[in-house]
């Protein structure tokens, strides 16, 4: 049964819990930052190699109040993988999919891909995710911690979280779920929605406009499979339904 996960932005305290238990079960070493120079709490200021997940911070103001929008970031397991196409055309097993649940998991046969393919497996994806280690070559990202949950256990991520933001389990039981939750969320804020359900693994339930948070809680419209496999071999028939959508 594939798996899934419901992100619910309104109860996220920025604790950033699950982005340390996920570099802890990675074994990932800490990256060396700054907070000064660009006036956010967020730290690291984006993903990198060793953080394959990051609790995003944005804030707005709203008459004379100040709004904080907190996203925890991570790749999103698409049902159709605007990343793999560029890497298969390398190596087939550099990008798989478990059958079981669904993940999308990059191998170590990653390091055998240019940093060209690299580039582009970057610039294909709709939430701007993968990354490449520059010291071993490897491209990665979040594995949705495949080897905990064939195992029967949770996402490390989602094990962590204390406040029931991170939910993790089969597709149909966690978009039963994040439907319940928006009906409760939309009574105070009409403009809440949910993210990710057609598309994706992972739901998003947010309560305010997405523009309102990070530029990548919301896919790329431009960035969608059938778009990006005509962009990578151009038709006559593909060129016409783009200029037309
Ligand atoms: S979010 Fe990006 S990196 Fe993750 S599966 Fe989708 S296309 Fe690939
Ligand atoms: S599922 Fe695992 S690898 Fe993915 S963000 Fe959560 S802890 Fe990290
Ligand atoms: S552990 Fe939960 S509450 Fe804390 S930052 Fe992560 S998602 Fe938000």
């Amino acid at each position: 049964m594939s798996k899934t996960f419901f992100i619910d932005t309104t109860r996220c305290t920025a604790c950033r819990g699950c982005q340390i238990a996920c570099k802890e079960w990675q074994g990932f070493a800490a990256n060396k930052t700054t907070q000064l120079g660009w006036g956010s709490h967020q730290n690291p200021p984006d993903l990198n190699a060793l953080n394959y997940k990051i609790v995003r911070f944005n804030e707005h103001k709203e008459k004379d109040r100040v709004i904080w929008n907190f996203t925890p970031d991570q790749c999103r397991h698409c049902t159709e993988p605007t990343c793999k196409p560029a890497a298969d055309e390398v190596d087939k097993n550099a990008v798989i999919i478990d059958d079981a649940t669904g993940a999308v998991i990059y191998t170590d046969a990653t390091k055998k891909l240019s940093k060209e393919t690299f580039e582009n497996m970057r610039s294909y994806c709709p939430y701007d995710i993968p990354r490449r280690n520059e010291t071993t070559g490897i491209i990665n990202k979040c594995d949705m911690c495949n080897e905990r949950v064939t195992a029967g256990l949770l996402p490390m991520c989602v094990k962590t979280c204390p406040t029931g933001t991170m939910n993790f389990g089969d597709s149909d039981k966690m978009l039963d779920l994040a439907n319940q939750r928006l009906a409760i969320v939309k009574k105070t804020y009409p403009q809440a929605q949910l993210l990710g359900a057609d598309s994706t693994r992972v739901i998003y339930l947010i309560n305010d406009k997405p523009e309102n948070y990070h530029k990548t809680i919301a896919a790329n419209p431009d960035k969608s499979f059938k778009k990006i496999a005509r962009a990578r071999k151009p038709t006559l028939e593909g060129i016409i339904q783009d200029l037309m959508s």
